[in-house]
């Protein structure tokens, strides 16, 4: 058994920054633990037809955060990436119109703008009612009927979950913010009013995938990464982890990136936590390339129709080089497409954690309990929310501050 201070698990962005971080600030014993051959996570690349393609989906580094691109650099500095503005549309009723809607309805037909200002001053939000607790009554209640009928209901469901009813509203900071007012200055004035969604401007590699920058990550770590290394138990009681290889690992402190719920057992708490900690969800999200042109001049391409598999496309020329795009389809859709269709194919089993009603409560107790046993959950998976690779960077370099001072 290999004994460390700090065992992480998962070498995706988190650990990864996070194992970096530690080695940077002077600790050598920190062990990674990751099932694939490779580290990267969701943020992998792959060479697909002469150029790269992200296997985990359209990934894009947000200039936002300052603190995550300095130290993104320093593995791949920064005349190796260049910089956009977002253009992301979507497709609609034969139409393709900037996201948000709500701020770029000019863009539509006169007869669609009237009908979807009227859904908008129609709404619950601009007519005194409470916001409601569920995702699905908050669309009707910020966009009204018809926008939610024609773009926001099926567009989610094709996302994250044909029972989008289960989801709450706790996580809505991520969608833009576009109030009645906004839009309909933006209508007068052509121009799109109100808070904007992420990514409005973002680096992207000039000659790799998104993934380049997770590979120079991982070559810096050297054999601190123990690969083809699936975690199967964890005891909390010893910090004591098994492999499905059936290697052991003890570390003083646990840092885990990987889903919670993918534990085949973990000992030491209460048969309700353990329920709790299985009833988290998640969706699944397959990528697949198409050579065509994607006849568009976006970046990405949103695609609420019902008849489609995907929800989203990325025309990768518009953002790095060669040709064609890929889609992002949810795994339980992907029987849409027709045989040979497009390829080839990437599936990520771990995709999107679902924001359900009840996921504050047990992240909360369950996060509560594993940090009083120096187990602590880190990342997208290990705090099982919507975070960007930016912001779980950024909570990586801020652990191993707190971690080492
Ligand atoms: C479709 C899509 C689009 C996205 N777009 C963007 C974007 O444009 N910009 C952006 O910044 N972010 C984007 N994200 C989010 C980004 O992917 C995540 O923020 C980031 O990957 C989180 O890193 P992580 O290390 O926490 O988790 P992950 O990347 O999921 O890494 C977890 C790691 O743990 C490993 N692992 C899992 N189980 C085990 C186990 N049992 N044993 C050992 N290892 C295990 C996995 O193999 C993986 O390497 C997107 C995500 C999706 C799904």
């Amino acid at each position: 058994m290999i004994k460390v201070k700090y065992l992480i698990l998962g070498g995706g962005p988190s650990g990864l920054t996070l194992a970096n971080a530690l080695v940077q600030r002077g600790e050598n014993s920190v062990l990674l633990i990751e099932k694939e051959s490779e580290a990267g996570g969701l943020c992998r690349s792959t060479d697909v037809d002469g150029w790269a393609l992200d296997t985990g989906g359209g990934h894009f580094l947000d200039v936002r955060r300052p603190e995550v691109c300095e130290f993104l650099f320093r593995f791949m500095g920064p005349e190796e990436w260049d910089r956009y503005d977002r253009d992301s549309r979507i497709r609609l009723k034969g139409h393709e119109v900037s996201h948000p809607l709500e701020a770029n309805i000019w863009q539509l037909p006169e007869y669609v703008q009237r009908q979807y200002l009227e859904s908008i001053r129609a709404a619950g939000c601009n007519n005194g009612a409470a916001m409601p607790a569920r995702f699905t009554e908050w669309i009707y209640w910020k966009l009204g009927e018809r926008i939610a009928a024609d773009y926001m209901i099926p567009y989610n469901k094709k996302m994250f979950a044909d029972e989008l009813d289960e989801l709450g509203t706790y996580w809505l900071d991520k969608l833009p913010n576009v109030d009645y007012e906004d839009t309909l200055r933006s209508c007068r004035e052509h121009h799109a009013y109100g808070t904007q969604p992420g990514h409005a401007s973002f680096y992207y590699p000039k000659k790799y995938g998104y993934g380049e920058v997770f590979n120079r990550m991982a070559e810096e770590l050297g054999d601190r990464i123990v690969y083809n290394a699936k975690v199967s138990t964890l005891d909390t009681d010893s910090h004591r982890i098994t492999t499905k290889e059936g290697d052991e690992f003890e570390g003083n402190i646990v840092i885990t990136t990987v889903p919670w719920n993918s534990f085949d057992s973990v000992t030491g708490i209460s048969d309700e936590m353990m329920t709790k900690m299985r009833s988290l969800k998640h969706s699944s999200i397959e990528i697949r390339y198409f050579a065509e042109d994607a006849g568009t001049d976006a970046q990405w391409v949103y695609c609420p129709d019902p008849e489609l598999p995907y929800h989203r496309i990325l025309v990768r020329y518009n953002f790095c080089k060669g040709k064609g795009y890929w889609t992002e389809t949810r795994s339980e859709r992907t029987s849409m497409f027709k045989e040979n269709e497009g390829g080839p194919v990437f599936m990520n089993e771990y995709a999107y954690p679902l924001n359900t009603m009840d996921k504050p409560v047990i992240m909360d107790r369950l996060l509560t309990f594993m940090n009083g046993r120096n187990i602590i959950g880190l990342g997208r998976w290990g705090e099982h929310s919507h975070f960007n690779s930016d912001v779980v960077i950024k909570k990586a370099l801020e652990l191993s501050k707190t971690l080492t001072d």
